[in-house]
């Protein structure tokens, strides 16, 4: 296990991505939006996919420095592409529409496709939060063909990213952010280079066995080897019975089919399409009623007796928030194996290890 100050991690990635043509601004961003899932305790989003970025955009499937296009814009709508640009880059451009429109007209909605991976999407929750706004996304991953639907056992679904950001006065936000997979693909990929193991059953075999290995995914692969999801023979499941298969249906229909990004369906270039909406609350609460009634709430639901011992009711984004204050105190673990496909991947782009040594500190 390697661990290294976050700033450290940020400057590095940023190092890589600038040698690999982005602008410094970019570069910037990919580290600071990857480290910030470190940070949070999502490390399927993290640095992990430092390497895969880089294949991408080796294979021009990935744009450095794309400005979004407004294909509709009027008052309260925006359809957006993305142009295959960084998700780090096309997401916070996307938002920043959604939330000047929501600032203008109270309530927005903005279909983003063609978008490089943006990630983690609770990172645009938080952004919409911190303008004051409640926001909603759906979001499907077109190209990414990973997730069985309830009752069956051919892969179908992307693994649909749902999440809901609520902005609290003088509080962090309440940010329900998930996979509609019983695990994010990402979380298979930490598996399969020795991070933290699959909860039993996440995966689902051609003959309906369940399982939690991840070679059910990804086909033999070597320990330090690529992980390529289209050679294995299973899917993972989706959470939450017929309920979560239906959500995740729903993120594809809305952030796949009416973005335009395209419902995941076949292999293709990878674009995360996102259908978001976006509400001001304060145009809402004529009574000023909302966040006290938040707190009240929250308290209340936090007083629920505990189911085991020393256990403790948290409400969705305290995880994150907690990790955060963890992990910028104490540096962020990276498994070795990550951390020598990251340090390869630098290697491959002309750093010698004295630049590797300089920019980690
Ligand atoms: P997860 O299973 O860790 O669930 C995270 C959510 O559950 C958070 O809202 C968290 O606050 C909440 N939570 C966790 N433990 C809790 C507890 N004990 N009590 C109350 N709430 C709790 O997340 P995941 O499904 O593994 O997804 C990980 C990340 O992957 C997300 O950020 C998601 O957006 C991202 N993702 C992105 C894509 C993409 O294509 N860009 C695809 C899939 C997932």
């Amino acid at each position: 296990m390697v661990t290294l100050p976050a700033q450290a991690l940020i400057d590095f990635v940023a190092a890589i991505f600038h040698r690999a043509g982005s602008s410094a601004a970019e570069a910037g961003r990919i580290g600071r939006y990857l480290v910030t899932a470190n940070l949070t305790g999502h490390d399927s989003h993290g640095v992990i996919r430092v390497p895969v970025y880089m294949r991408w955009r080796n294979n021009g499937d990935l744009v450095p420095d794309q400005t979004v296009k407004l294909l509709v814009d009027t008052p309260a709508l925006a359809v957006i592409d993305g142009g295959f640009g960084y998700g780090q880059t096309v997401g916070p451009q996307a938002v920043e529409i959604g939330v000047a429109k929501c600032r203008q007209s109270g309530l927005a909605a903005i279909a983003l496709r063609n978008a490089g991976h943006i990630g983690r999407i609770g990172d645009w929750a938080e952004m919409a939060a911190a303008a004051g706004l409640v926001s909603v996304h759906f979001v499907n991953a077109a190209g990414s063909i990973l997730v069985a639907p309830f009752g069956g056992t051919d892969r179908r679904l992307s693994t649909a990213p749902f999440c809901v950001g609520i902005p609290r006065a003088g509080r962090p936000p309440i940010v329900l952010d998930f996979a509609t997979s019983l695990v994010a693909e990402g979380k298979v990929l930490v598996a399969s280079r020795g991070g933290k193991a699959l909860p039993k059953g996440a995966l689902i075999g051609p003959d309906g066995v369940l399982s939690e290995d991840p070679a059910l995914l990804y086909g033999p692969f070597e320990p330090g080897g690529p992980r390529d999801h289209s050679r294995g023979s299973g899917a993972i499941r989706a959470f939450g019975e017929h309920k979560g298969s239906g959500l995740a249906l729903i993120c594809e229909l809305l952030g796949g089919a009416l973005t335009g990004n395209g419902a995941t369906s076949a292999p293709r270039r990878f674009a995360n399409g996102m259908f978001a909406i976006y509400l001001d609350p304060a145009r809402v609460d004529v009574d000023q009623f909302f966040d006290g009634e938040i707190s009240r709430y929250v308290d209340y639901f936090k007083a629920s007796r505990p189911a085991a011992e020393q256990g403790e009711i948290l409400v969705p984004g305290e995880p994150e928030a907690r990790m955060r204050a963890e992990r910028l105190a104490r540096g962020v673990p990276l498994p070795d194996d990550v951390w020598a496909a990251i340090v390869g991947t630098a290697r491959d782009l002309g750093m010698s290890d004295q630049d590797i040594a300089r920019a980690t500190g």
